[in-house]
């Protein structure tokens, strides 16, 4: 029986590891946490549930999968739920927006704000929906590993205006400003710029559409703990608290794996799932290899960080919706900030997750469970001191979520965390602590991205958020798909 060893439980990796499993290779999990599910970690405190990091689970088909592969059905693992409507965008004046995929509701929405929008926005429906059928249908899950991969995508690319922004490309559909943010902010949600980001991102609008926005009942963790158990259930290993050190060479293959416990095996093939730069700085240190990727990938692009408020509070909010934008003042010179000047601004625009209006589960009676996010520079842009500056940060964001949602917030508050851009770092090997990896710019995107097989180390090969297509749990659970063909190519 030929072994594989996955480095980082991520859903990437959880995901890569349940399909090797499924088709009889013998597969270890390696993590370097105590809990799997890498951005998807979760924290209990005083009775509440914080998931750590995704919140928004889309196309649940991609997931299922994982468990049809051994004649399985996730429904007997994990109860995912509709969440409606999908978000409701907010801004400064007052207005919100509420967007979902019931087309008729949708269309009043935009009506109700700009009527001359409508026939534009069933014009955006339409591209959304030809890039969404060749960037994820088609190539989501497909890995680019030689040039004339990336030359039969061209055609496609040049059909669909690629080099144009996602914001640009709304805008040539949509004139309000409002719908504009609203139809473009999606690509903040994998770490990518709506002003640079390529239109070919538009996809993720049809995704929503097609798919829905689902939650996992129990919260993420349990999403992640189904897929655990479905791993282990075909008989994975996984060893969680063991970061991996180092992964051995013997000319152009890996061989072993060691660990910081000393646990050491030979694996017929390896992929990580870490942190990219990490993966080749550190797990590769003293070869050419790992010194030439790791140099060569500091230099890229990387997506910026967030700054996450967590906070339980005394009182439900049934007004309160499961995802709600709070747009701030600014959109475009903010995302402008946190791009590309580095800077700390002195507005926001916060993502506020409001779980346990879905789902009581995740806080004692009568109290709800929140998180408030905002997406700031990554410590490469912004190198300051966040144990000093985080307390001022969560004042100032609670303040904001108070003014515009929770007037008496914080009399209610029970508990509360914050989470920097150094905890990615120092949790999870993050480069520069950036939340979701290498920025998805078209110059860092399918062949221009690293390969899902190292190109010199023919047995080692990358999943998850750094590779191809890039991050969001659809794109690594893809990222798993187009490397497990790969790897199961090449191991028989
Ligand atoms: C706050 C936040 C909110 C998000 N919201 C959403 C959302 O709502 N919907 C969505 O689809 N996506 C969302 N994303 C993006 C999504 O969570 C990530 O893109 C995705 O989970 C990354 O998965 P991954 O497979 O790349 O691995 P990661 O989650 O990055 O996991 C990598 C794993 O490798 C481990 N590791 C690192 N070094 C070692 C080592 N030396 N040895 C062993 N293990 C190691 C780490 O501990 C970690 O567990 C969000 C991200 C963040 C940060």
């Amino acid at each position: 029986m030929k072994r594989a060893c996955v480095i980082g439980a991520g859903f990437g990796g959880l995901a890569l590891a349940i399909r090797l499993q499924s088709s009889g290779i013998a597969t270890t999990l390696v993590e370097a946490r105590d809990k799997p599910g890498g951005r998807a970690y979760f924290w209990e405190r005083e009775g509440f549930t914080f998931d750590a990091g995704p919140t928004v689970i889309t196309d649940p088909a991609a997931l299922r999968e994982l468990w049809a592969l051994s004649g399985r059905d996730m429904a007997e693992d994990i109860e995912l739920m509709p969440v409606a409507p999908f978000y409701r965008l907010n801004w400064p004046d007052g207005y919100h927006f509420d967007y979902s995929n019931d087309l008729g509701a949708l269309q009043r929405e935009i009506a109700r704000l700009a009527p001359d929008d409508l026939a534009g926005y069933a014009e955006f429906l339409e591209y959304a929906g030809a890039v969404y059928q060749e960037g994820y249908v088609r190539l989501g899950h497909v890995a680019f590993q030689d040039f004339s991969s990336m030359v039969r995508a061209a055609p496609a690319l040049i059909k669909h205006q690629a080099w144009r922004s996602v914001y640009s490309m709304v805008s040539s559909f949509v004139k309000h400003e409002k719908l504009r943010e609203a139809f473009s902010f999606h690509t903040l949600l994998v770490g990518g710029n709506p002003l640079t980001t390529s239109a070919i991102y538009a996809l993720i609008h049809k995704l929503e559409v097609e798919g829905g926005v689902w939650w996992a009942k129990g919260g993420t963790n349990r999403l992640v703990a189904a897929m655990v158990k479905q791993f282990e259930r075909l008989g994975g290993e996984i060893r969680l608290h063991d970061p991996v050190l180092h992964i051995h060479l013997l000319g152009d293959r890996a061989t072993e794996v060691e660990a910081l416990s000393g646990w050491r095996e030979r694996f017929d093939a390896v992929a990580s799932n870490a942190d990219l730069v990490h993966t080749f700085r550190d797990l590769l240190a003293g070869t050419p290899r790992g010194h030439d990727m790791a140099r060569k990938l500091a230099r890229k692009r990387f997506s910026p960080s967030v700054f996450v408020v967590h906070f339980g509070v005394e009182g439900t909010w049934p007004g309160i919706p499961h995802h709600t934008i709070l747009f701030g003042p600014r959109y475009k010179g903010l995302l402008e900030d946190i791009f590309d000047h580095g800077v700390l601004p002195q507005d926001f625009s916060i993502y506020l997750h409001h779980p346990t209006v879905t789902d009581r589960s995740l806080a004692p009676r009568g109290k709800s469970t929140f998180y408030a996010l905002i997406p700031v520079a990554h410590l490469g842009k912004l190198p300051i001191d966040w144990d000093q500056v985080g307390p001022l940060i969560e004042q100032r964001v609670l303040d904001e979520v108070g003014r515009r949602l929770i007037p008496d917030i914080h009399d209610r508050i029970v508990t509360k965390f914050h989470y920097a851009p150094r905890d990615f770092a120092l949790d999870l090997n993050a480069w520069q602590g950036s939340a979701f990896g290498l920025e998805p710019i078209l110059t860092q995107s399918a062949w221009f991205r690293p390969h899902n097989r190292d190109d010199k180390i023919r047995n080692l090969y990358l999943v998850g958020a750094g590779t191809h297509p890039g991050a969001g749990i659809p794109g690594v659970v893809g990222s798993a798909k187009a490397t497990a063909r790969l790897m199961l190519e090449d191991l028989r």
